[in-house]
């Protein structure tokens, strides 16, 4: 039933925008808009905090749903996650009665820095520095390809509170978008996702009260790792969203497109595409399904099985734009047709929460 609510809604309201958001590299206004009527902008957060309550695999199914038709789209459901699981995972109580209720109500989005221009996948050495100054914390430093930086009201900034401590001297905070000294980049402009925005985030000499701390001091790269055994999941229904449309729009072209006096579905060497793409597609969703069952649950083979969901759902949704664009020939190499944008669209999906090498990583670190 919430595949097929999401389905409907993302068909009539996201999908008629989902190639002028591109063409324009604009917000995805009119989707959120959508989402937000339909209580499906920021679905996992629990009902004592006046949200949906949506456990882990129904977060999926949304996130997948408004990816099939618009991968910029699917952004705000997956972001508001990341963003605000910290406060979720590790918060005080006060924190979380503060910040979820407006993201709930969809007054405002949540967005997450770790990312910085000289630390990526060894986020660990970023230099974005919190010092103490009595009952306040004062942020300064630059975080890089902050999604939905400028649209988003609240941010998780991870800063460094002990230099000599490493990943143990990090510490993560809320940033409001109000708080003076907050500022932003100009949009990145991409491959891909083009309508979701990436900017930097500056902070510079950023006073907050000490309360804005999520947990303890020196437990912010914990919390941030933690996120992200829980988030590569909701990057794994994007993907696997980007290639279901992909192939539901190859399975129509190929029974249209005529040559040599017959459809080229006609053709095995088209058929034997077709299958692949779906038998891959089906191995995601169901790497992908039994990883969100492992989030809910919390099981000990979380981090595992999330980073070889992510890794497994973006090469697949790869592998399948780029044969869509193939099934449709010279057609599809262009933007009259929806499959390019969908192949550019895949291709953050093996880079962002980690690179499919960090996956590997991951997971010869955590192997079952
Ligand atoms: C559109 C977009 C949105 C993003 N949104 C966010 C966001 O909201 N919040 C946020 O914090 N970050 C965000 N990111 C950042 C993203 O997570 C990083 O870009 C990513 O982690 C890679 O870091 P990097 O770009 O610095 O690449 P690098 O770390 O410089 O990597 C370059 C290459 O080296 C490889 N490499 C690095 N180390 C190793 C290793 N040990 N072994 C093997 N290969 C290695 C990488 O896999 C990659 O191929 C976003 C990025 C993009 C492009």
């Amino acid at each position: 039933m919430l595949r097929d609510a999401v389905r409907s809604l993302a068909e009539a309201k996201i999908a008629p925008h989902a190639a002028a958001v591109d063409e324009e590299a604009r917000f995805p206004q009119e989707a959120l808009d959508a989402l937000v009527a339909n209580d499906l902008h920021a679905v996992h957060v629990p009902e004592e905090y006046g949200g949906a309550g949506a456990d882990a695999l129904a977060t999926v199914i949304v996130i997948e749903e408004v990816a099939r038709v618009c991968a910029s789209s699917s952004l705000i459901p997956a972001v508001n996650k990341l963003g605000s699981l910290p406060v979720i995972l590790s918060g005080s109580e006060a924190l979380k009665k503060k910040y979820m209720a407006p993201l709930a109500k969809g007054e405002a989005m949540f967005s997450y820095c770790l990312s910085e221009p000289d630390a990526g996948s060894d986020a660990a050495g970023m230099k974005t520095r919190a010092v103490r100054d009595g009952d306040f914390w004062v942020l300064n430093g630059v975080k890089r390809w902050i999604t939905n930086a400028g649209e988003s009201e609240f941010y998780t900034v991870m800063a460094v509170t002990d230099p000599e401590k490493r990943s143990k001297g990090i510490s993560a905070f809320v940033v409001e978008k109000s708080d003076p000294g907050v500022s932003f980049g100009a949009p990145e402009k991409k491959l891909g996702i083009k309508g979701s925005p990436t900017r930097e985030v500056y902070l510079d000499n950023v006073r907050i009260p000490a309360d804005r701390m999520i947990g303890e001091e020196g437990t912010g790269f914990a919390t941030a790792m933690k996120t992200l055994d829980h988030t590569r999941i909701t990057i794994a229904a994007q993907a696997l969203g980007i290639a279901q449309g992909a192939l539901d729009y190859a399975k129509g072209y190929v029974k249209e497109r005529k040559q040599f006096g017959k459809p080229i579905a006609d053709f095995q060497g088209v058929q034997f595409m077709l299958a692949d793409m779906a038998m891959k597609i089906e191995a995601a969703r169901q790497l992908t399904y039994a990883a969100a069952a492992k989030s809910e649950r919390g099981d000990s083979d979380l981090t595992f099985q999330g980073a070889a969901a992510k890794c497994f759902a973006s090469d697949v949704a790869m592998e399948v734009t780029t044969d869509a664009v193939q099934l449709l020939g010279g057609y599809g190499y262009t933007r009259d047709y929806p499959v390019e944008r969908m192949m550019r669209d895949a291709k953050i999906t093996q880079i962002y929460e980690g690179t499919n090498q960090v996956q590997r990583i991951v997971m010869a670190r955590n192997l079952p």
